[in-house]
């Protein structure tokens, strides 16, 4: 069966590709390459050995285009849409990019699904839908709240076009709502690839401790929280792409119960950046230069997923370890190191 994975050559993506091999689907990738490389093509191949992998490198702000790959490609039953700008703090500096990059994407893709029948959509959306929540665990009730930047409203305004979408037609979709992915097959070949200067935090620790950066910055150690530093919930990338896996199996044996399903993805457990540091340097051997900072703005103290729902509903959990994930972004560095030398 015929998945589209968009950004399928992305952090989540690449992985959520790898996970569909395994269980039996054919996924047909569009990627850009705005926020990837071609290689990581190359770094599944190896992975899954050398099958056939449609890759088309279209941008999915070409209307046309998007229209043309439709019309091209008529056995695709779902679509995975991960394809997205994400970087925060350059959306503050550049909102029109995101609105545009983010929504018109979406749109494009909507117009093409709604006349197929029995077509099925999943939505990478995040827990920045939620803003500054106030009660911890969050759950997929609690309520969205303003995000602190243009990124985090591109998603909550992306969850209403979908809504509203699936209210008029015939669409299907599931809305994920991440918490924070990190880590890296365990294999080393796919990972995460930013390009520039790492935006979270494990990319960073990890290319400090191989030498690329020089020092971590900690943004606030005076956060009302057991050792100062902020709290997440941090989510093995591998656990995630499994979660996208098994929602489509929902959708497509047609088990949900109403027409756009929503559900937190984390592990639950919220870790401190302390505690991240400290894991790190102990699995690794590593010491990492890291110095306090000031609080960084738009910063919440804690943020952590109910995973109630998830779990219950679709029968998933969670199951690898902190030290599993972080000692895979590790190996992955190191790997990119060997490649780079
Ligand atoms: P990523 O940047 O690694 O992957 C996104 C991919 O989409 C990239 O390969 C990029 O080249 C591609 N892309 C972007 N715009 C495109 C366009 N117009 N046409 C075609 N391709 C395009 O990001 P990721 O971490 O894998 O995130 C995937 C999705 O999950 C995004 O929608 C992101 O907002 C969401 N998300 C990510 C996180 C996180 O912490 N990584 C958390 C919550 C939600």
């Amino acid at each position: 069966m015929q998945i589209l994975v968009t950004g399928g050559l992305g952090f989540i993506g690449s992985h959520t590709v790898v996970e569909l091999i395994h269980r039996g689907y054919q996924p047909v990738i569009i990627d850009n390459l705005s926020n990837s490389n071609i290689e990581v093509l190359q770094g599944i191949k190896n992975i899954v050995g050398e099958i056939d992998l449609p890759f088309e490198q279209i941008d999915l702000k070409d209307k046309l285009a998007v229209t043309n790959f439709f019309n091209t490609y008529t056995d695709i039953k779902g679509v995975i849409h991960f394809a997205a700008s994400k970087a925060v703090g350059e959306s503050v500096q550049n909102p029109l990019m995101y609105y545009d990059n983010n929504l018109t994407s979406l749109i494009y893709i909507l117009q093409n699904i709604v006349s197929k029948k029995d077509m099925k959509f999943i939505f990478s959306s995040s827990c920045t839908v939620y803003g500054q929540a106030e009660v911890m665990p969050i759950t997929e009730i609690s309520p969205r709240q303003k995000p602190v930047s243009p990124y985090g409203n591109t998603k909550t305004i992306a969850e209403d076009i979908i809504n509203d979408t699936a209210m008029a037609t015939d669409l299907q979709a599931i809305l994920l709502r991440y918490f924070n992915p990190i880590g890296a097959h365990s294999s080393a070949e796919i990972g995460e690839l930013p390009l520039g200067v790492p935006q979270n935090l494990v990319p960073f620790i990890t290319q400090t401790a191989i030498g690329i950066r020089e020092e971590l910055s900690v943004f606030g150690n005076d956060y009302p929280t057991p050792d100062g530093t902020c709290v997440r919930d941090y989510i093995h990338v591998m656990d995630l792409a499994e979660a996208h896996v098994v929602a489509l199996e929902r959708l497509l044996n047609k088990k949900v119960s109403q027409k756009v399903e929503v559900f937190n993805v984390g592990t639950g457990k919220g870790t401190s950046v302390l505690e991240i540091i400290q894991t790190f340097e102990k699995i690794t051997g590593q010491k990492l230069n890291y110095k306090y900072a000031a609080r960084r703005e738009g910063d919440t103290a804690i943020a952590y997923a109910d995973t109630t729902k998830v779990n219950e509903t679709l029968g998933w959990k969670a199951t690898r370890t902190l030290e599993e994930a972080l000692s895979s972004a590790w190996n992955w560095q190191e790997n990119q190191k060997q490649h780079t030398i």
